[in-house]
């Protein structure tokens, strides 16, 4: 157990009067759809055991994204979701390929599940190179848009991905694609080998109630429910159901909130480039950003007696850059108020 290296989550600090721009969860609300869904489920009903295979919310997902149900599978998180699709899908004596810069669960998940893996370079700008990806490989992941760079590979490559690569499973991780991406859902039916897992916690605004999902041909969700169900065959409670339903069916105020982070990004990224930030293009809802006057680390640390908190990156090629999550625009201008009052010197 000692040689475990565990992920290592943003902080979720105790003080509510910080402005919280760290772990890019959603500044607005769940929709008030979904918070009545919830009230609605609570009675004695809790009494009794979810149902196992979460059937509402799977035909909801799919009535979504135009699929079947049996093309979807749900868990308590997409964090959740990707540990069974490492531990059923990844264990092969080839390497798991996947970005030397990217979301930093996936190497926990390795040496947990002692599984090979292979870090690819990402090029100078952080893209990721698909040529890369095509070489022999016991399996393919990277988030799309990445993280924490937020950089978005457009579709088109990501088909280029799976046209060279039939015979390993292929991971999209989309955990932020609705703020700004192409779905690569679009291509599960032309792909056995392609799973898309999402999450309700960031464009949902439902990082507290723990849903993920992941979509792809029937026989390797079939592949993952037999994992499930060798784990714990109840992933999803009676709230968490309920809500997730209601949040498929709110498309307007989904439409709305992701909108409005939208704007609020391109808003937030024409002041601080004023500021003399470089700001990498991003289809997320944060931004990847450097001061080149500023240690990125001493910066962080100013923001924080600033009240504002980002993140931070301790790790070769990324420590002289900030990870900030997109805030309502009041966060936001509190942000760069706070910015302005540090390069001021005060
Ligand atoms: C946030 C995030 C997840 C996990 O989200 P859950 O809250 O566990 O659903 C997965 N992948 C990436 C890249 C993320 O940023």
């Amino acid at each position: 157990m000692h040689r475990l290296t565990p992920y290592i989550p943003g902080e979720q600090p105790k003080l509510s009067h910080l402005i919280k721009l760290n772990t890019n969860e959603n500044p607005y609300g769940p929709s008030p759809r979904v918070l009545e869904a919830i009230q609605a489920e609570l009675s004695d009903a809790l009494r009794l055991y979810p149902d196992p295979n979460a059937e509402r919310l799977k035909q909801a997902i799919a009535d979504y994204y135009g699929l079947t149900p049996a093309q979807v599978f749900v868990g308590n998180g997409s964090d959740e979701v990707l540990a069974h699709i490492f531990h059923g899908l990844f264990q092969h004596p080839a390497p798991l390929l996947f970005p030397d810069i990217t979301y930093s669960f996936y190497p926990v998940y390795c040496g947990l599940y002692g599984i090979d893996f292979a870090a690819i370079p990402l090029a100078d700008n952080f893209t990721l190179r698909i040529q890369d990806y095509l070489r022999p490989n016991g399996g393919i992941i990277f988030p799309n848009p990445n993280a924490p760079t937020g950089r978005l590979l457009p579709l088109a490559d990501i088909d280029e991905v799976l046209q060279h690569n039939r015979d390993s499973a292929v991971v999209i991780d989309e955990a932020y694609i609705d703020f700004g991406g192409e779905s690569a859902i679009a291509l599960v039916n032309r792909y056995p080998n392609l799973l898309v897992t999402q999450t309700l916690s960031k464009a949902r605004s439902l990082a507290g109630l723990r849903v993920g999902f992941a979509v792809g041909h029937p026989e390797l969700i079939e592949a993952l429910e037999r994992i499930k169900n060798s784990f714990n065959s109840y992933p999803l409670d009676r709230l968490a159901i309920a809500g997730a339903v209601a949040a498929f069916e709110d498309r307007d105020y989904f439409e709305r909130t992701r909108q409005a982070v939208i704007a609020s990004r391109e808003a937030l990224i024409a002041t601080l480039q004023t500021l003399d930030f470089e700001v990498l293009p991003s289809a997320a809802n944060f931004i990847f950003v450097r001061l080149p006057a500023w240690d990125a680390a001493a910066l962080a640390a100013a923001l924080r007696e600033q009240r504002v908190i980002v993140r931070h990156f301790r790790q070769p090629r990324i420590e002289q850059f900030l990870r900030i999550t997109v805030g309502d625009p009041a966060q936001n201008a509190a942000l760069i108020a706070a910015l302005r009052q540090i390069l001021a010197g005060g």
